[in-house]
């Protein structure tokens, strides 16, 4: 990876570099250790259109057997608003966000609650409830 790409700000927000925020997860120099580090680091493949790593968090009874990302999708901005449980010690968490995006001319909001399970160490991404 070049230099640049690790030192700038990581595109979820968190302030940390990203290579020391959700870079390290896409590299698989590390693992998530909480949800919320494994949805911050999901949100960023998306930004960064990584769909490997979006397959291999993806917990294998609701993981698609094609990933097709929409490239006119841009992802702007994303908030945490609540997390319950999801820690290093827990089996299961969630985590309820709010991410913005542009598509073409039209601009949304996806507003989710996340699922997600531990396994063996590994944090993965159950499914989510999306919320009005
Ligand atoms: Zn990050």
């Amino acid at each position: 990876m070049l230099e640049d790409a690790g030192s700038r700000n990581c595109m979820c927000l968190s302030g940390e570099q990203y290579r020391r925020c959700c870079g390290r997860f896409h590299s698989g120099v590390a693992e998530a250790a909480t949800a919320e580090q494994l949805m911050r680091s999901r949100y960023s493949a998306f930004v960064l259109l990584d769909r490997d790593y979006l397959l291999r968090t993806w917990h294998r009874t609701g993981a698609p057997a094609e990933l097709d990302l929409d490239t006119a999708m841009e992802w702007r901005r994303l908030d945490i608003l609540a997390t319950d449980r999801g820690g290093p010690l827990d089996v299961q968490g969630t985590v309820e966000f709010k991410a913005y995006f542009r598509h073409g001319g039209d601009r949304g909001v996806l507003h989710e609650v996340s699922r997600f399970v531990r396994e063996n160490g590994r944090w993965f991404y159950l499914d989510g409830s999306i919320l009005a």
